[in-house]
């Protein structure tokens, strides 16, 4: 089955997404998520421009192959726009293959290690009254598992409370104090809401120190909290030790990785508990796929990236992924732009009782309507700048 075109889909149905569709000449193409969140069109280009050429010709059955001949023949190796060029070829040849077969993906991976998906969606509060109504409206929609967000006294903002609209990158205001101050009060005030059988976690995004996150973590094992996501950046690793040192709250990091090697020593070490990464980002199913059998020798689980940037096509592929692994952990489900459902049709469903459904659909269940994503033209959109009260430029 060779492949005969490949080409790259950008639309925005509520927000950016870049897709590659691979066609072939048994008539059976495959789809793969090439999003990079505020760097779509540089992800586009090098699919264009150097990627989609080799691929013209080659046996698509041949997923391993591929992987290593894009992997090592480009010399510039890992980085998230190289990752993520692979993990959208990757991705759509697995999606192929499998339609091949006849199967639902998570058939080629080894069958189905569990039925449904243990799932989290975001609750989103600009203060603590507005937050407890989210839990309490998720809670109602049948969630087990909510990740809280809340803006700060004296600061109005914070991560995870605003949504990013179109244009260019909007100016955050950040303070570590303020955020020290106030973060596990309202955690232990969610606590005591829901009461202990809710699993509740929590994303720092990258805006404490070393020591403070070492101090959060202590300051919140009475929440007992599902875990503390993203403390500090993961640059240098060591940093993981002086928090386990401290602490035994549960910690997730791995969303930004794009590489094995960005988590082997988190790994190894233990210093994390849910390893983040998703197939979008690290190198598509072929790669995600060996992080997690690598993880599964410390007992560390799985907790694929999920917000509104992982195209529901990347949802396909983590929950066929999910479907399988023996270390599965959660899923995270920020869910999508009421327009999303217009351009891809999805055989994967939430069951209203807090899980994620994968579907018994060839492939990865995704389809993507051409037509209609030509109806929602690319936008140009960023994350976020963050600043300190004085002006210095902060992790976003
Ligand atoms: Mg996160």
């Amino acid at each position: 089955m060779k492949i005969t075109a490949a080409r790259v889909i950008v639309c925005a149905p509520g927000r950016n997404f870049v897709t590659l569709k691979i066609e072939t000449d048994a008539g059976i193409h495959g789809i793969g998520d090439a999003t990079v969140n505020g760097r779509e069109l540089s992800v586009v280009s090098y699919l264009q421009d150097h990627v989609v050429p080799t691929l013209i010709g080659r046996d698509a059955h041949a997923i391993e192959d591929i992987w290593q001949m894009l992997y090592r023949g480009c010399y510039w190796r890992r980085g998230p726009i190289t990752m993520a060029a692979i993990a959208a070829v990757d991705v759509a040849l697995w999606d192929i293959k499998a339609k091949a077969a006849g199967m639902p993906l998570y058939q080629l991976l080894g069958g189905a290690s569990r039925s449904r998906m243990l799932c989290y969606p975001h609750a989103r509060g600009t203060d603590l009254p507005a937050l407890l109504e989210r839990v309490a409206a998720l809670r109602g929609e049948g969630y087990r598992a909510i990740r809280l967000q809340c803006g700060i006294p004296g600061i109005g903002d914070s991560y995870g409370v605003k949504r990013q609209g179109p244009g260019l990158p909007e100016e955050q205001v950040w303070d570590i104090g303020k955020y020290m101050r106030f973060a596990p009060k309202m955690l232990q005030a969610v606590r005591d809401a829901v009461g202990e059988e809710v699993e509740l976690l929590h994303d720092t995004h990258h805006r404490i120190t070393p020591i403070d996150a070492a101090r959060l973590a202590k300051e919140v094992e009475p929440v007992n909290l599902y875990w503390l996501e993203d403390l500090v950046p993961a640059e240098n690793q060591e940093v993981y030790r002086l928090i386990r040192q401290h602490s035994v709250t549960r910690l997730a990091l791995g969303e930004i990785f794009n590489s094995i090697h960005d988590c082997r020593e988190l790994i190894q070490e233990q210093l994390i508990d849910f390893i983040r990464v998703t197939p979008v980002h690290a190198g598509g199913i072929t790669q995600v796929r060996r992080i997690a059998d690598f993880a599964a020798l410390w007992q560390i689980r799985t907790a694929c990236h999920g917000a509104g940037d992982m195209s529901p096509v990347t949802f396909g592929a983590a929950l066929h992924f999910g479907r399988w692994v023996p270390n599965f952990g959660i899923q995270e489900f920020a869910g999508h732009p009421r327009e999303a459902a217009e351009v891809f049709r999805c055989a994967w469903s939430y069951d209203g009782d807090g899980h994620l459904l994968s579907g018994e659909a060839p492939g990865h269940g995704v389809e993507i309507d051409e037509a209609a994503a030509e109806r929602f033209p690319y936008r140009r959109s960023y994350l976020g700048n963050v600043r300190l009260e004085d002006g210095t430029a902060w992790n976003y």
